[in-house]
Parts: C-alpha cells; sequence; structure tokens
C-alpha cells in the first residue's frame, strides 16, 4: 500500500525546501521527494549574494544545506526518487515513483528548471569533456586553462567571474554587444581582470580528440564564421554554457495548466486542480530568484495546510 502524507512536496530546492519547512511548522505529515541531490539550481550556483539577510558571500550548496536543516528540524521527511507519473484529481492525491507510490491530500509541484542546451554539433558528446553547465562543479578541472562561457545573463556573468579564479583566461560568448545581466553584476564584470567578451557570437560546432580542443563561433551580424583552437601547450579548452533554463514540467503535461512549459497559479500558488500547487522556478513569473522560490514555497505550503483543514 502507498505510504499516506498530509502534502507530498515535489523537488527539494529553495521552493520545496521552504514549503517543506512551513509545511513541518503548519504540523501536517510532509514529505519532500528529489531525485538527485537537494538545491536545484542553486546546488550548482558558486556565489550568492542577494538573498536577504546574508551579509557574506555564501555559496549555493551552504546555502542550501541550511534550508535542508532546517525544513528537518521542523519534522518534514525526505525521499530521494523519481516521480514517473501523478494522480492528481480527487481528495486523494497519488505520486509514483520509480521506487515507491505515496498518497497525499495536498501536494506542492517544485520540480525546478534544467539547464538550456546550445544545441550545436559536439555539444552532447564533449558534456564532461570540456562541456560544462556547472562552474562550481567544474571550474577546478581547469585550473590555468582557458574557458569559454556561453550566455550574458546574470548566470552567465557571475558565473565567468568565479571561473576568473581557476582559469588563465575567461571569455564570456554572447549573442550581441550587450549583456543582459543586472547593472551591478556588469560592472563587476568590466572590473574583474582576466574576463574578456567575444561580442554577437555564437558556437554553432564543438570538437576535439577525446577532449574539447576546437570550437566554430559565428558573427550574429555578419555570419562569418571562424574556428578557435585551444592553445597548442594545453591541448584543450572549457565551454560552460548558461544560456537560461526549461522548466522540469513533462509529467504534467496535459494534467496542469501551463504556458511555454510553466505552471500556470494564481498569486496563492493554486493551479487548476484544487489541493495541487506550484512553486519556485516551474511557475509563469517574472522573477525566478532564491527569495521568490521561498516566497512561492511558503504561500504554496501554507494555502495547502489550509486547504486540508478546511476539507476534512
Ligand atoms: P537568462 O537571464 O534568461 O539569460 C540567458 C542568456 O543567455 C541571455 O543573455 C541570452 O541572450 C542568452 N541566450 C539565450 N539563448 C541563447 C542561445 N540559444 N544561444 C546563445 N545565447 C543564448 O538566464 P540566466 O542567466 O540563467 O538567469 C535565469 C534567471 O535567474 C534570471 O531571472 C536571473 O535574473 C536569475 N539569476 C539571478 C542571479 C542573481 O541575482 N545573483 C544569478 C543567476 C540567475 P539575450 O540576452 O540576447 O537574450
Amino acid at each position: 500500500m502507498a505510504k499516506q502524507y498530509d502534502i507530498v512536496i515535489i523537488g527539494a530546492g529553495p521552493a520545496g525546501l521552504a514549503a517543506g519547512l512551513y509545511a513541518g511548522r503548519a504540523k501536517m505529515k510532509t514529505l519532500i521527494i528529489e531525485k538527485e541531490k537537494d538545491g536545484g539550481q542553486i546546488a550548482q550556483t558558486a556565489e550568492i549574494e542577494n538573498y536577504p539577510g546574508s551579509l557574506e558571500v555564501e555559496s549555493g550548496p551552504s546555502l542550501i544545506l541550511r534550508f535542508s536543516d532546517q525544513a528537518e528540524r521542523f519534522g518534514c521527511e525526505k525521499v530521494y526518487d523519481t516521480v514517473e507519473s501523478v494522480e492528481l484529481e480527487g481528495p486523494v492525491k497519488k505520486v509514483n515513483c520509480s521506487k515507491e507510490s505515496y498518497e497525499a491530500k495536498a501536494v506542492i509541484v517544485c520540480p525546478g528548471a534544467s539547464p538550456t542546451k546550445i544545441g550545436c554539433p559536439g555539444e552532447e558528446e564533449f558534456t564532461g569533456k570540456g562541456v560544462s553547465y556547472c562552474a562550481t562543479c567544474d571550474a577546478a578541472l581547469f585550473e590555468d586553462f582557458e574557458v569559454f562561457v556561453v550566455g550574458g545573463g546574470d548566470s552567465a556573468v557571475e558565473e565567468a567571474i568565479y571561473l576568473t579564479k581557476f582559469a588563465r583566461k575567461v571569455t564570456i560568448i554572447h549573442r550581441r554587444d550587450e549583456l543582459r545581466a543586472a547593472k551591478s553584476i556588469q560592472e563587476k564584470a568590466f572590473r574583474t581582470e582576466g574576463l574578456h567578451f567575444m561580442w554577437n557570437s555564437v558556437v554553432k560546432e564543438l570538437s576535439g580528440d577525446g577532449l574539447l580542443s576546437r570550437m566554430v563561433v559565428e558573427d550574429t551580424k555578419t555570419g562569418e564564421r571562424r574556428e578557435v583552437l585551444a592553445d597548442e601547450e594545453d591541448g584543450f579548452f572549457g565551454v560552460f554554457v548558461f544560456i537560461g533554463q526549461r522548466p522540469n514540467t513533462e509529467i504534467f503535461e496535459g494534467i496542469l495548466d501551463m504556458e511555454r512549459g510553466y505552471l500556470k497559479t494564481d498569486d496563492d500558488m493554486y493551479t487548476n486542480i484544487p489541493g495541487v500547487y506550484a512553486a519556485g522556478d516551474c511557475r509563469v513569473k517574472s522573477l525566478r530568484q532564491v527569495v521568490t522560490a521561498a516566497a512561492d514555497g511558503a504561500i504554496a505550503a501554507w494555502q495547502a495546510a489550509r486547504y486540508i483543514d478546511e476539507n476534512e
């Protein structure tokens, strides 16, 4: 028989963990299901300096550890398993994972988002052999080598700054001649030694002999293509990709209302199904930050607890 909970939360990023904390504090029997490791994209963020109340720059994993400990302290349980399907209609919701199934009176959906891929030839083949989506995880592999960072948003620019602590040379490849990143992050980038820019450029091909050592870059204005080769002594270089994200909402297709893959909710995190809430980066919203994900999670858990109390 499926294990029974008041609230099941799908995903242990900032939204899911904040929901777990609030649900636990509301004395709800709560389970968080996480498929990989806690933190979602924050687990791969080197430095966070805009989470309110943090006086020092803190790493994503360190911040998320505090989130996890706090949720646990209020009695929230957690399992590591992959959700394969959901049955959300009716008073008893069912969440079917690869190892076990769980039943709940309310479900909070917080699956977050995953990095967008460039989609060029060689990207998949050279992932882990030069191509990376996580500076925190892989920066040390490029100590004194050359790396390129693709993208112009907050993630690309912040992670590029971080990479200058390891790599000999870091070049941001951006498809326009102006960064999208917040002005304060841009100012820091322009002051950072060892950080260079390749404007109006997109990566069209990645290749090498075992390790990544060659790429083809196209000028977005002229269409002209050129080859970038690894320094002969190095023999390889790194390409870190930070060009946005896509929501991890595939299993909710046809079940929950969506807009371009993002889940639609109202201000109280209600989806189109009673007793089902969505929180964090998976949701249609204007600002995807740790602080907004945590706020979503708190609201969703509070509403879910109210829904359960009212329906008992
Ligand atoms: P983002 O803001 O969507 O930026 C994506 C960047 O990649 C843009 O510069 C975009 O270029 C470029 N891009 C998109 N598709 C591309 C493609 N196919 N080829 C080449 N370049 C491409 O994504 P993000 O930086 O991951 O940030 C996501 C959200 O998290 C944002 O809301 C951001 O503010 C937030 N965030 C905040 C912080 C912080 O506050 N410390 C840190 C990280 C992330 P264009 O500019 O030309 O569109």
